[in-house]
């Protein structure tokens, strides 16, 4: 079973303050998977990130910091745009998927998570199991969540995979994103930034600038950690460049392309 992350970076234009989706890249990786999937069947799950949509509601609510009673109302109006907006994202990428005759069906987190201090705590994947089963691409992404400390959270793609990964016991892990992998720093911002094949530990970074846009769920840096957490248990990942022809379509098929592995040491 293989688990692809695209990252918003790649399917929306993160940076802009309106929800915006980027169809070229949408449309050309949508064509990818479809291709990989008719030269070598496989069982997929797909997560994409919640970018410009997900991103603006959640940090203007504050979602996922401690409030007051009196400000409850509010913060659940918060949620629902928070969780409306990134559904008319995962439309418009399911809406793709489908025209390419690839059978996705939608599992959104809200749906079914329930955190703690914004972990999974609760969850049950028999319906990822069962439409696994039956031939289905499940996909799901960046959302909110009920939380037990903090009544409402925010959950990252990022976070979902790590999740995923170890309980749908994945054999390969992918994460699309906007750079070639990690750096020992900011690759945008750094000229001189040392790319890794491999990656093992967060003491090889020189900093831990998070990210290069509005992000509330932690950039690069957010997204090592929960994969040097599933290094740990055994499950290697491996974070690749998606706004890079062909990358995802190599990524599945298991060719060589550049990216970095996070493993164990
Ligand atoms: P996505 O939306 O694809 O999940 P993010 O935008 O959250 O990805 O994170 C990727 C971004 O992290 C890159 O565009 C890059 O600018 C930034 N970044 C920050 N530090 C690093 C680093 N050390 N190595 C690689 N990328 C980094």
């Amino acid at each position: 079973m293989i688990i692809l992350k695209i990252g918003g970076s790649i399917l929306t234009k993160k940076d802009s303050i309106e929800s915006e989706i980027d169809e070229g890249n949408l449309k050309r990786i949508a064509s990818e998977i479809k291709s990989s999937i008719d030269n070598s069947k496989k069982d997929l799950v797909i997560v994409h990130g919640a970018g410009s949509f997900g991103h603006p509601p959640a940090k203007k609510y504050k979602i996922g910091e401690p409030f007051s009673k009196e400000e409850y109302p509010e913060k659940r109006i918060g949620f629902a745009k928070t969780q409306n907006a990134v559904k008319k994202l995962n439309m418009l990428i399911c809406d793709a998927l489908i025209k390419e005759d690839l059978p996705v069906v939608a599992i959104p987190a809200s749906s079914f998570i329930t955190t703690t201090n914004k972990r999974v705590s609760e969850g049950n994947l028999d319906r990822f199991n069962k439409f696994l089963e039956k031939g289905y691409i499940p996909i799901i992404y960046g959302d909110v969540v009920l939380d037990n400390e903090l009544e409402m959270a925010v959950i990252s793609g990022d976070q979902i995979i790590q999740y995923l990964a170890i309980n749908l016991k994945a054999d390969q892990v992918i994460l699309g994103t906007d750079v070639d992998g990690v750096y020992n720093k900011n690759p945008k911002t750094h000229e001189d930034a040392v790319f890794f094949e491999r990656f093992s530990s967060l003491d090889d970074l020189d900093t831990l600038e998070g990210t290069t846009n509005v992000d509330v769920t932690g950039g690069m840096v957010g997204k090592i950690k929960e994969l040097l957490y599933l290094a740990d248990l055994g499950i290697e990942s491996k974070i690749i460049n998606a706004d890079i022809e062909n990358n995802v379509y190599k990524a599945l098929e298991n060719e060589e392309l550049k990216g970095t592995i996070i493993s164990k040491n």
